[in-house]
């Protein structure tokens, strides 16, 4: 219906018919402006193809300052900017009651972003370091709020800076019709699907694809099968099996295929073992994990060795 509007960028669409590509996502909900920055540089010195943003300015802005630190041209890279939905777990900060604190620290060990810190006599959350992932929860003092994404802006901000593609996450019980038919008529880059395993049944997944080829007309969009979102930091087959399995779920409907959430250094040996059909591995916690703390040779060196398994 759309297939004249949309025409994904053809050096996007080249990239993905050509070779597998290897996409750091730097988390949805990430707005920690400097982690970003040094993130990119690292992993564009290593020779990542494509990053992950969060839908702000702040953060694409962040993301330019990485590639120009790391020597390379901001030609080189594929962007993609991603949108949460009310309700995933991609768009809830953490807030820690102070009154309701027993300052004991339990939080702080669970937290892969050093998000909590200690303040007087409690804990306190920097909201910018959040991600959401609530593997901090499990105490009274602790809940959570969301912050609200508009499609129409999103779309504003991925024209602005010329990015690739835009990225909706629908880990929501509702298919958002209106959000996914908006970034189809309003933005000719590519758009990308992000679907969690947790709330996709065989049954489900073909009702929205199917939906989406008859909206677009075509099937020249991807799924980003997501095992268990922000779930990655081991480096185990079993962190990886659901992106896999997603992944398989979704190979006959011709779409191009992206593997995240859990997703590490076994994801494309698993992925061979079953003879899957993808086309790019998006890589989130554990990409972060490796890096984190070494000086940037270590640290490059890693990321590099990451990204030469995951492109085998
Ligand atoms: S928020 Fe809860 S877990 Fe964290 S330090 Fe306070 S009492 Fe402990
Ligand atoms: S554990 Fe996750 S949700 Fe909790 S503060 Fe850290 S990043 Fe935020």
């Amino acid at each position: 219906m759309h297939s004249i509007i949309i025409i994904m960028k053809q050096k996007f669409l080249d990239i993905l018919n050509n070779k597998k590509i290897f996409k750091l996502v730097l988390g949805l909900g990430n707005r920690h402006f400097e982690e970003i920055e040094d993130l990119v540089t690292i992993y564009a010195i290593a020779g990542a193809d494509m990053f992950d943003i969060n839908p702000s300015k702040e953060a694409v802005e962040a993301v330019m300052r990485g590639v120009k630190k790391s020597g390379r041209n901001s030609e080189d890279f594929y962007y993609s900017i991603s949108m949460g939905l009310s309700g995933d777990t991609h768009v809830q900060k953490c807030v820690i009651d102070k009154d309701k604190c027993k300052n004991c620290g339990r939080c702080v060990k669970k937290c892969p972003q050093n998000a909590i810190v200690p303040a007087k006599n409690c804990y306190k959350v920097i909201t910018q370091n959040c991600i959401g992932c609530q593997k901090c929860d499990g105490c009274k003092a602790i809940s959570f709020t969301e912050n609200q994404y508009e499609v129409e802006k999103i779309v504003k901000i991925a024209k602005k800076y010329n990015l690739d593609c835009i990225e909706i996450h629908l880990s929501t019980k509702k298919i958002p019709d209106k959000e996914i038919k908006y970034v189809i008529e309003n933005f000719d880059g590519a758009l990308s699907l992000c679907l969690d395993r947790k709330f996709y049944s065989n049954e489900r997944v073909k009702k929205l694809i199917n939906k989406v080829i008859k909206w677009k007309g075509d099937t020249n969009f991807i799924i980003q099968a997501d095992g268990v979102p922000m779930s990655g930091g081991d480096n185990t087959f079993c962190s990886t099996l659901q992106s896999v399995a997603m992944a398989q779920l979704v190979q006959s409907y011709g779409t191009y295929i992206f593997m995240s959430g859990g997703t590490n250094e076994k994801t494309a040996e698993l992925a061979g073992m079953c003879s899957l059909r993808y086309n790019g591995i998006s890589i989130g916690s554990y990409a972060r994990k490796i890096v984190k703390d070494r000086n940037l040779a270590d640290a490059v060196a890693q990321a590099q060795r990451l990204i030469e398994i995951c492109k085998k």
